[in-house]
């Protein structure tokens, strides 16, 4: 492969989910989810490509538990073949909820990575749905811009950044964490520190957004 100078460890911000319905008055309100928007606004001035992920659910989407009588939010139960858990009615295609935060500089975002479309299985990674069965494209957008270094932040840290960051390990990317631009559902105490000790774990490096203002 040809290797080009300029183009070498291309960084690139991924901001996760980063949404009205997964921040304060949404319905799948992610605690302390608004105290992020402000540090991804500060880290897009210092990255030249911004992509981020929208979860973009049909109606329908059988993650909800009010697709199924017998479900109450927060139960486990099985949907293609795969352990999901049953959430609240969220980020339903063209409703308030699915929209980006308004504050966030919505102008310094490149591209923007459409995930959960398919009613009949979960999507919390921004690469692939949770049984890896279809691309979203982000990979290879990514490739196409020649990015090998991703700084992921949004949420939340237990699910959708925790497979966003693992999937993109596995893909082969350098991925750093920013940690305090997370934050996570905590269904179980313990869960965010558990996520963080994986992403870790596989290899994502951690770092606080200031170390990146200056
Ligand atoms: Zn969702």
């Amino acid at each position: 492969m040809k290797s080009n100078p300029t183009a070498a460890d291309r960084r690139a911000l991924l901001l996760v989910d980063l949404q009205n319905d997964f921040v304060a008055g949404g319905s799948l309100a992610v605690p302390g989810g608004n105290d992020v928007i402000e540090i991804a606004n500060q880290l897009m001035t210092v990255f030249d490509l911004v992509v981020a992920t929208q979860d973009w659910h049909p109606a329908d989407h059988q993650s909800f538990a009010s697709r199924h009588p017998h479900l109450s939010i927060g139960d486990n139960f099985t949907l293609g073949g795969l352990p999901q858990t049953a959430w609240p009615d969220h980020c339903v295609q063209g409703t308030h909820g699915s929209q980006l935060v308004a504050e966030l500089h919505r102008d310094r975002i490149s591209h923007v990575v459409r995930k959960g479309t398919d009613p009949s299985i979960d999507s919390y990674s921004g690469f692939f749905d949770n049984g890896h069965r279809h691309a979203t494209g982000l990979a290879d957008f990514l490739r196409s811009a020649n990015v090998q270094h991703l700084f992921v932040m949004g949420l939340a840290t237990d699910y959708c950044v925790r497979f966003t960051v693992l999937d993109a390990i596995q893909l082969g990317f350098q991925v750093t964490l920013i940690k305090d631009g997370c934050r996570g559902v905590e269904m179980k105490t313990g869960d965010i520190e558990r996520a963080i000790d994986e992403m870790q774990s596989a290899g994502a490096e951690l770092l606080s957004s200031d170390q990146l203002l200056h």
